[in-house]
Order: structure tokens, then sequence, then C-alpha cells
């Protein structure tokens, strides 16, 4: 786990409002860190959860050396719990409320190491109603030994009473740099984190899941799409339909996109502005594209992608949806 603010990228204010409340004692017994993922909002509650439990903290920092510090660098601290959504066979990930059942049990008794306990959730948008409920009734209590940090990237998929009992700290994206410099960190080349970077809106976890391959084929493939769109025969629509159906839904979901990103920068390109592009990279192939593409033209397609987007989502046949699509877009790309 991470136990050190300095190992934190970006969010500087946030941190140092979270000392601050440290320091003044006025830690909120329930917190809600919002955020997309992979942004830090783990890291931020570790860290404080280490200055919290520390025996002797000072300036808003774990000391390191008692007792309570050594167990939790040792991953063996009695009053540290953290939550994770599980899967059981098929069913997508939950929190249960056996899960939930289990912890309130842990925290029932009086702290044994530390002045009081620290609850991490992650994922916590993934407790059933059931677990959701079971939670509130400990959060609801007084302020007491138990200082609960509940994460989401999905705040609005929480019950409006466990949001409204906590006090909610927002991760706002990382800047570019900041996302590069975490991707660095991460082992990545520092030309491929910038890279990711340019495409991952401010996500470290979206940047790493745009590294698989299948990933960033697709990726090129939306740009050789928007050079070929508006002078494909109706059989060479038809063949890529048909290769493009081998995915997946969400593949496909992702795909679209890309193909949105492209457009999004042809429209920053027209209008001059200074705001970064996803491909940057591809400058001189995007330049190339402008005459074909004026921004009414790209306001349409933008239209486009988001009507297939919302089709492919319900159940429809890949292949159709597909083939649908690149004849609208065949149509509209002179
Ligand atoms: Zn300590």
């Amino acid at each position: 786990m991470n136990t050190q603010w300095k190992n934190i990228v970006g969010h500087s204010e946030l941190i140092k409002r979270l000392q601050t409340l440290q320091m003044e004692d006025r830690i909120p017994h329930a917190m809600l860190f919002c955020g997309a993922e992979g942004v830090g909002k783990a890291m931020t509650a570790e860290a404080l959860a280490a200055v919290l439990l520390c025996h002797e903290p000072s300036a808003g920092q774990h000391c390191g050396r008692c007792p309570a510090c050594h167990a939790l660098a040792g991953g063996s601290h009695p009053d540290y719990f953290q939550l994770r959504p599980e899967s059981s066979g098929k069913a997508a990930k939950s929190i249960k409320i056996e899960a939930v059942r289990e912890l309130q049990a842990g925290i029932a008794r009086v702290p044994l190491l530390s002045q009081r306990r620290v609850v991490i959730i992650h994922e916590a948008e993934k407790m059933n109603e059931a677990a959701a409920n079971c939670l509130l009734k400990t959060i609801e209590e007084p302020a007491g030994q138990a200082v609960f940090m509940l994460l989401t990237s999905a705040p609005a998929a929480l019950l409006d009473t466990i949001v409204s009992r906590c006090m909610r700290v927002e991760f706002g994206v990382l800047q570019h740099d900041e996302l590069q410099e975490v991707l660095c960190r991460q082992g990545l080349q520092e030309a491929e984190a910038g890279r990711l970077a340019d495409i991952a809106d401010g996500s470290a976890a979206r940047a790493m899941s745009l590294r698989e391959p299948e990933v960033q084929e697709l990726h090129r493939q939306a740009l050789t799409l928007t050079e070929r769109s508006g002078r494909l025969s109706v059989e060479e629509l038809l063949q890529l339909a048909k290769e493009l159906s081998g995915c997946s839904r969400e593949q496909l979901i992702q795909w679209l996109g890309f193909v949105a990103m492209i457009y999004r920068d042809l429209l920053v390109l027209y209008s001059g502005s200074e705001l970064p592009l996803y491909n940057r990279s591809e400058l001189n192939r995007l330049t190339a594209l402008l005459d074909r593409y004026p921004p009414a033209r790209l306001l349409e397609l933008l239209k486009l992608v988001q009507e297939y987007q919302k089709r492919l989502r319900s159940n429809v046949s890949l292949q159709l949806c597909l083939e649908g699509f690149f004849i609208r877009l065949n149509a509209l790309v002179a």
C-alpha cells in the first residue's frame, strides 16, 4: 500500500485540505472520494489512513517508526480494514451484505493498536442495496472510533442516503503531464506514456487499458476509417462491418469513442484554439483531413457516433448495427 503523500501525483490542494483537517483533528467520520478510475483516490485514502493510525503523526505525516506504522507497512494492522467487490460465479463483481456484516463485527470492538479504526471501501458503488443499507447503519452512528473512506468513480450509483452522510472529496482528472508522470512511474517509457496520456482523459487506469494490443489496433483503425470515409464502395463497407463485428460490444463502443476523438480534434484544429489534441502525434494526418470535414459535418458525425454508441449498448446485432453506421457515415462524408 501507499503510505506516502509524496507518491501521489497531482491533487495538491485536496491533499493539503485533508492534511489540515487531520492536524486540526477534524477528519469527518465518513468521506466519499469521487473521481475517475486511476486518478489517485486509493493512494490518497491509504496515505491518509497511515496518518490517522500513526501514534505520533506530525505536520500531517505519519512517523513511519511507531508500532502502528510498522504494523500497517507489514499488512497486519488490526484496526485497518478494506472492502473490495468480489465476484461469485458468473455474476458481476459486487460488495455483498455478508462482507459488510463481517466488517461491522470487526469494527464493533475498541481499536487494538491505534486510537481509531480506518475503513477503505473500494468501488463503493458496487455495494448492492442490502449491503449499502447495512453499511448506512454504521456510518449513521455518531462519529466514533472509525473513519470511513468510500471510493467511487460513479457517485450517482450510490444510495442518496449514503452520499448525504459523507463529506465529498472530488478528485479532478490528472493533467497531461501529471498522467504522463504517473505512467512513467509505472515503468512506461516517456514517449509511450505521453502518447497514452493524450487519449486517456486524465485517468491512469484508462491509459493502462489503452496499452492492450487489441485496443491499440482499434485506435489505429479509427483514423484509417476517417481517412477512407466517403470513398468506400458498398462492398468495402460491408467487408469492414464484417471485420469489426468480431469485436465485443464494449470494444466497439470504445472504438466509436476513438472516432469521436478524431472528429473533436478536427473541430479544435478548425477553431485554432490551444486545446490539447487527443491525437497530436498524428497531426499531419489530421490536418490533411480538414478539407473534407467542415465543422458542420463534424457536428453531424459526432451526433451519429453518439447515436450508434447508444444503439450498441442495447441488444442489437453487431454486424447490422455496424453496416448501418458505415452506410450513413459514408453518405455524410463526401
Ligand atoms: Zn507512526
